[in-house]
């Protein structure tokens, strides 16, 4: 005999807070938690320093993928890198305020800004920011030009891997603790 719709619906609703019970898809990377990802002001080992003013907190280090997510955090003014991008970058501030010289606008606190792939555009953070701190999500490398547009260097998730293995082994979490980042 045909379930009523109403035990249908009891039935549904008897199942709605089960978890699901089956097998996760198989090849599927395992999931990541980076918690209090937000803390600017955390334990500084977790910044893996790229010069005197500049350093970047890991989110995601995907080598399979090509891309990063991490939350670089800039000490000081003025300009601070020329490059083109192979590949679309997200960016939302969290601190402070930065704009590209070639561009009208500004990336306030709060800002969320879309970088198409192809654009060349050259960073500066104004006098008055004592800090900047933005979490980027970045597709593909970041390709350092001249003027003129010709390539000086690249960063991509494997210079950040990098990077980031030499830190936490200097400062004595050992070099493996950036796999935990990796995807
Ligand atoms: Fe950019």
């Amino acid at each position: 005999m045909p379930d009523s719709p109403s035990r249908i619906a009891s039935a549904i609703s008897d199942e709605a807070n089960v978890p699901y019970r089956g097998e996760q898809p198989f090849g599927m990377v395992d999931d990541l938690v980076v918690e209090n990802a937000l803390d600017l002001d955390g334990d500084e080992r977790l910044w893996v320093p790229q010069s005197a003013d500049v350093s970047f907190k890991p989110l995601v280090l995907s080598a399979s993928q090509g891309y990063f997510v991490n939350i670089l955090k800039v000490r000081r003014r003025g300009v601070l890198s020329r490059h083109r991008h192979a590949g679309p970058v997200h960016a939302t501030v969290l601190r402070g305020r930065w704009h590209y010289l070639e561009h009208p606008w500004w990336a306030e606190e709060g800002s969320y800004v879309f970088e198409p792939p192809g654009d060349i555009h050259t960073l500066e953070i104004p006098d008055g920011v004592e800090e900047m701190a933005t979490l980027f999500h970045v597709t593909g490398a970041y390709i350092y030009v001249d003027p003129d547009g010709n390539p000086t260097g690249v960063e991509d998730v494997f210079t950040k891997i990098a990077n980031a293995r030499v830190h936490y082994e200097q400062v004595g979490l050992g070099a493996d603790y950036a796999e935990r980042f990796i995807r």
